[in-house]
């Protein structure tokens, strides 16, 4: 992707967050990359806009993100080099499947495509060549970072987590804690499933997973050291002691510019640090006691097969029973765990993803139901 070469950008998910922002940073770069098709859900009004202000076809700007087989339509274009995929839930699934498949490079931000889906996706990835680099803020950083050896150097790969609102508490505080407690996160602007998911640090499990799938190192060599600041997203740790850690302000502009155009960076500053401001960088070991969905994360990711699937959509619905009020926060990790422990089958394609996150939400649904009527 030299001077000179515009790259035409498939957005699946162009409402979201992500895909808001991908647009910023799409708008400030018109010579380099040109949006040939927009997937958004409900927000109508604003796709209509969008499409508008980047001259998307009618028919290409579609209303389309609960329709996994339209949006993997979108991302087959024969006119797309790149695919951002923000869409959220396994909706994605197939469009990360169908990027793939067609050599392209995928931009993957719809994390549960690669963790529910792992082996589905490194099938595509194998057999049709396409390219994958990642959206998340810790995994952009990982993939700068392992820039600066072999890979046979790399001794582990270290993520960042912030410790979310409830960092340094124990197991008997965190049982009263409530809903508006865990909302409240103290660095990043997320919505709320994922800050909830950042409040148990199953957000963290999940990208343990997801940097597995990314990079392929082992679960003993993925390691999460909490870092309340949330400058350093992300670090790699070489086999001569040298760690290699990516610094910026939490702006997710720059991890999006990256993988748009990867191995290429943006002319524009996007989280640059002010080191006359920045007065320290602290790190402290996760609690796995007080936060055990980590421990879980950990669990379902070495178990692979459909475990990982299983936990995604455990979780998915303990989350919402929290939000709900119909379980406590510490039911989170125990509804998830009681899921997990009825076992979990392979994964081999779209289908079998899909039975796996179905039989999880029943199982969580029971959990559920069984602590709400205790
Ligand atoms: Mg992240």
């Amino acid at each position: 992707m030299s001077a000179g070469v515009t790259t035409n950008v498939v957005l699946l998910g162009s409402t979201g967050s992500i895909g808001t922002q991908a647009l910023d940073v799409i708008r400030d770069h018109r010579e380099r990359y040109r949006v040939v098709a927009l997937a958004a859900g409900r927000n109508t009004e604003l796709l209509a806009r969008q499409a508008a202000e980047f001259d998307v076809p009618d028919d290409l700007a579609r209303s389309c993100v609960d329709d996994p087989g339209a949006l993997a339509d979108l991302a087959a274009h024969s006119d797309a080099q790149v695919v951002l995929n923000a869409v959220v839930g396994l909706a994605g699934l197939p469009a990360t499947q169908a990027a793939l498949g067609h050599g392209k490079r995928l931009a993957l931000a719809n994390k549960e495509s690669l963790i529910a889906g792992g082996p589905v996706v490194a099938r595509a990835r194998q057999d049709g060549g396409g390219e994958l680099v990642p959206v998340d803020s810790e995994h952009s950083a990982v993939y700068q970072a392992l820039r600066a050896g072999k890979r046979d150097e790399v001794r582990r790969v270290l993520l960042t987590a912030s410790g979310g609102p409830f960092r340094g508490r124990s197991g008997g505080e965190l049982a009263r804690v409530t809903v508006a407690d865990a909302l409240a996160h103290p660095t990043w602007n997320m919505g709320a499933k994922i800050t909830i998911d950042s409040s148990t640090l199953m957000n963290k499990g999940l990208e343990v997973i997801e940097a597995h799938e990314l990079f392929g190192f082992d679960f003993d060599r993925i390691d999460v050291i909490v870092h309340p600041q949330s400058i350093v997203h992300g670090m790699v740790e070489f086999t001569d002691g040298a760690t290699m850690a990516q610094l910026s302000l939490p702006d997710m502009r720059l991890p999006i510019g990256l993988a748009l155009g990867a191995p290429d960076r943006l002319d524009e500053a996007f989280g640059p640090i002010d080191w006359s401001r920045l007065g320290r960088l602290d790190f402290e070991q996760p609690d796995l006691d007080a936060f055990p969905c980590l421990r879980l994360a950990y669990d379902a990711g070495r178990a692979g097969g459909a475990a990982p699937a299983i936990l995604n959509g455990a979780n998915e619905v303990a989350v919402a029973a929290f939000l709900d009020g119909r379980i406590p926060w510490l039911g989170i990790a125990d509804v998830v765990a009681d899921a997990l422990q009825a076992g979990s089958g392979n994964v081999d394609a779209v289908e079998d993803v899909l039975e796996a996150d179905r039989v999880a939400r029943e199982r969580a649904q029971a959990a559920v139901e069984k602590r709400a009527a205790a």
